[in-house]
């Protein structure tokens, strides 16, 4: 596994928050953040069929922009009896074209569900793959996955994306009920920089 050696790592992401995520873990490491969108790099389009595929993309597309090892993450929502829909396309089933509406994306799933005729409990996990890419082409993947049930009516309004229809395994309350850090402490993001940390920043 190759070691995180350098100064400064590029963030592939256009999203502020993930950004600001891994700001906050990077930083006290003494490792400056940088972004795609300070870069002005494009956004790839993710024509990936996997998460892998699709953070891959992103990760070495940046790196070899810039010159700089780079950070992608790629997540995403699997439901049971879905087929494991929507997967790879959590975040375009809340495309419309004022933006993202996840209210609109969770009545979706759960009308799906319905009208598979789908039995509860509804069996669903979050996925996050992140892939580190240097600019010579080596790359590192990590993966993060938590397993839960799908609520309804959904719960809370914390969090962001599906979180207030998702309840983890052995949880009472919808990630959107919880604090950022009681989340992070159960997440598939959380479990995926566990392992990034380890593997190459320890
Ligand atoms: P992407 O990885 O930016 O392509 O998008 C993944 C999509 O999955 C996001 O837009 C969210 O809708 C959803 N998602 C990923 N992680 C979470 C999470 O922790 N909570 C809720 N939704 C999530």
């Amino acid at each position: 596994m190759r070691r995180f050696d350098g100064k400064t790592l590029l963030v592939a992401t256009h999203n502020a928050g993930k950004l600001e995520e891994f700001e906050q873990i990077m930083t006290p490491l003494g490792i400056a953040v940088t972004s795609a969108k300070a870069h002005s790099l494009p956004e790839p389009e993710e024509t990936g069929t996997s998460f892998v595929e699709n953070a891959r993309l992103k990760a070495h597309a940046a790196a070899k922009a810039t010159g700089l090892p780079a950070l992608a993450d790629d997540s995403g929502l699997e439901v049971a009896a879905l087929g494991g829909a929507p997967g790879v396309y959590t975040a375009d089933w809340a495309e419309t074209l004022q933006g993202r509406d996840f209210v609109m994306a969770m009545e979706k799933t759960h009308t799906m569900l319905v009208k598979a005729g789908a039995a509860e409990p509804w069996h669903a996990r979050f996925c996050c793959t992140l892939v580190l890419a240097w600019p010579d082409g080596h790359d590192e993947v990590f993966e993060g996955h938590v397993e839960g049930t799908l609520v309804w009516p959904r719960r809370g309004v914390d969090g962001h994306g599906y979180d207030p229809m998702f309840q983890p395994n052995g949880e009472t309350r919808t990630f959107a009920q919880m604090r950022a850090e009681e989340k992070n402490a159960l997440s598939h993001r959380g479990a995926a920089i566990k392992a990034l940390m380890q593997g190459c920043f320890a």
